[in-house]
């Protein structure tokens, strides 16, 4: 018996048009990792990762840095099973890794309001990390990421629903090799 075929996101209607190709994904997570490898040379960066949706990007990331990188992983909920924010963020599962005089790097999935970031920043800040920087993988058009400190961004997007690549709708789209805008059937 021949083994059932991958999930393929072709025929999905509520997959809409590309916004990003596992090329270009590829082609600047190999860029945000050089720049990475410049900026921590001779350190020991701690990667944090926020769960679930930059899990894709976290572990790709990591591969491009040249260095002896650490990861750890803290989960919070802020949208629950829909697509819009409930403007709640709750700390779902915390580090393992004391952050006390470390160099920590917050890695997200997408800067959207800013809620969740300020809830991150705010709870590691206060562990005494020796600097805390954040690279999120996409940010949208409208936030202020200057104002938010984020360092590093992959990408600049409208503000369109997107998924794949780490990010779900329902839990469905994160292993997706690209990432699409999300046609919601109820629109
Ligand atoms: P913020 O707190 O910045 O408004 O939202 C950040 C979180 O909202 C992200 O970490 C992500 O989980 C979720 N989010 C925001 N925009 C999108 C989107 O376009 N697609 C998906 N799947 N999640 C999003």
């Amino acid at each position: 018996m021949s083994p059932a075929p991958l999930e393929s996101f072709d025929d999905d209607p509520r997959v809409g048009d590309t916004v990003l190709s596992e090329t270009q994904i590829a082609e600047r997570i190999r860029e945000l990792g050089r720049e990475l490898t410049a900026d921590y040379a001779d350190e020991r960066p701690l990667l944090v990762c926020v769960l679930r949706g930059a899990y894709a990007f976290v572990t790709d990331l990591a591969r491009e840095i040249d260095l002896p990188v650490e990861i750890d992983f803290i989960a919070v909920s802020s949208y629950g099973a829909s697509t819009r924010t409930s403007g709640v963020v709750r700390l779902v599962k915390d580090l393992d890794v004391d952050l006390t005089g470390r160099h920590v790097v917050l890695v997200e999935d997408i800067v959207d309001t800013g809620l969740t970031l300020r809830y991150l920043r705010r709870s590691l800040e206060a562990r005494g990390p020796a600097s805390l920087e954040v690279c999120t993988l996409l940010a949208r058009e409208s936030a202020d990421l200057e104002g938010l400190g984020v360092r590093y961004v992959g990408f600049t997007i409208p503000g369109e629903f997107v998924i794949g690549y780490g990010l779900d709708v329902d839990e469905r789209y994160r292993n997706m090799r690209h990432i699409a805008v999300y046609v919601d059937p109820g629109v």
